[in-house]
């Protein structure tokens, strides 16, 4: 089998299920085909070489529009490459094109897309999650074999909880983020959504290490993550901490952790209840920091620099504002406002300032864990995934689905959700927290579930 029908493949498959699922916003046939058809000629079938793949659409691709899923950036075409996107091209991936997301990242269902919400291939009356749900879509329809998003609060592995795919964010820094469309800087990170934990082995293997075009990457060794491939996780500590178990968390998501973590015990590994007791006080806090970084970053798009520009305008000031109103969708303007706020002098120190130490007491919580437990599970999001419109009008309900996960951004923590069961025929997802820059060790007790 060649590079060129594993393509051919997966463009049969994007032909016959794309138009229910809309998981791409921008395909790129042709050059899949290209790339494809160069990798033979020349020969070198390796690692990651020929097999399809799509990136989220805040992935910067050298002459292919990134648009962010968002007006703003509609006609958005980058003149480089994320790191990510050129240390794939290295490995000679062929692109099948880039996926849809919630407007800048912002939102857990795409349904913020500014073009058109993407659907989950389990039950098309249900959103995918998000905001990479494209990614987690497209990878579990079988479209492309394994993807690309990012994750700031929860982005990759609630989607993957949601499709029934394996996601991974990886350790603040482990992969390097030049070239994402920055949402909140110090808790943006990007990672895989693949089909099983080989292939996320596989795909970590390619995009870890270490970038000077990133000040925040971390210069540390790479391990061969398929090196933790290995089926044996017999004395291992795994702590279950109680808060994520407590109300709001869906009774039938709750018995299949549970039954996850019998298993975990079945194979030899201690399991016990912990405590992380500022757990109540991650969301509140994600919700002043994320919001005041996005107000910052996305200064940038002010019609001038980037994007799009309103010509009608009669005076700067006139078309920043207006470029603005025209550029950004609800949800966007609405986390502008919120961070603008928090930062405005006199509410700084109440808000901005308290978060942060919010955000500490997190991160000791979770330091305090991993003096004992190896590895922490929970439930990846509440819920299965809900139906299209079903949050859209509940902004306070969209945002507890990520109650989880965003814990984790805060602490800077690698975790991985993988697929553990089903309600109602619809995929759960478990969450696995590990210690900074141990992914092979989530990556083993992923793989010996799996
Ligand atoms: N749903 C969260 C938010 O809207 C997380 C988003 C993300 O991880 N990019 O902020």
């Amino acid at each position: 089998i060649t590079a060129q029908d594993i393509v051919e493949s997966c463009l049969d498959r994007i032909g016959e299920v794309e138009e229910n699922i809309k998981a791409f916003v921008t395909l790129t046939p042709e050059a899949a085909r290209d790339s494809a058809r160069k990798l033979h000629e020349e020969g070198g079938y390796r690692g990651l070489a020929g097999i399809p793949c799509g990136l989220k659409d805040n992935l910067c691709t050298r002459g292919i529009r990134t648009t962010c899923s968002s007006r703003m950036l509609e006609n958005f075409v980058p003149p480089y490459d994320a790191t990510v996107v050129s240390k794939l091209r290295g490995e000679k991936a062929v692109f099948m094109g880039k996926l849809n997301m919630d407007e800048f990242a912002m939102g857990s269902s795409t349904e913020n897309s500014a073009f058109f919400p993407t659907r989950n291939p389990w039950d098309p009356e249900r959103v995918p999650g998000g905001s990479s749900g494209g990614s987690a879509a497209a990878v579990a329809a079988g479209e492309v074999i394994y993807a690309l998003g990012s994750d700031t609060g929860g982005s990759i592995r609630q989607p993957a909880s949601f499709c029934g795919v394996v996601g991974m964010k990886p350790t603040y820094g482990r992969v390097s983020r030049y070239g994402l469309v920055a949402f909140a800087s110090s808790l943006d990170q990007i990672g895989t959504l693949t089909k099983d934990v080989t292939d996320c082995a596989l795909v970590m293997n390619v995009i870890a290490g270490h970038d000077r075009l990133d000040s925040t990457s971390i210069d540390a060794p790479v391990p061969d993550y398929t090196k933790f491939l290995v089926p044996d996780i017999k004395g291992f500590r795994i702590g279950y901490p109680r808060e994520y178990f407590q109300e709001g968390v869906d009774d039938a998501v709750k018995e299949t952790i549970n039954r996850a973590m019998l298993k975990m015990e079945e194979m030899g590994a201690v399991v016990e209840e912990t405590s992380l007791p500022h757990t109540e006080f991650a969301l509140p806090a994600y919700y002043i920091i994320a919001p005041a970084e996005a107000s910052s970053n996305l200064a940038r798009f002010d019609g001038v620099r980037y994007g799009l520009r309103d010509v009608k305008a009669e005076s700067v000031i006139d078309m920043f504002a207006s470029s603005r109103a025209l550029g950004f969708g609800p949800e966007v303007k609405r986390r502008i406002m919120l961070g603008t706020y928090a930062l405005s002098s006199g509410y700084y120190d109440a808000y901005y300032l308290k978060a942060l130490k919010v955000r500490r007491l997190i991160k000791e919580d979770f330091d305090w864990a991993f003096d004992k437990y190896d590895v922490l599970v929970t439930p990846t999001a509440p819920t299965v995934a809900f139906k299209l419109h079903e949050k859209t009008d509940n902004v306070l309900a969209m945002y507890m689905s990520d109650i989880a996960t965003i814990p984790v951004n805060l602490a800077g923590l690698p975790a991985m959700s993988i697929p553990c069961g089903f309600v109602n025929g619809l995929p759960v997802g478990l969450q696995i927290i590990g210690r900074p820059l141990e992914e092979g060790t989530l990556l083993r007790v992923a793989y010996a579930f799996e």
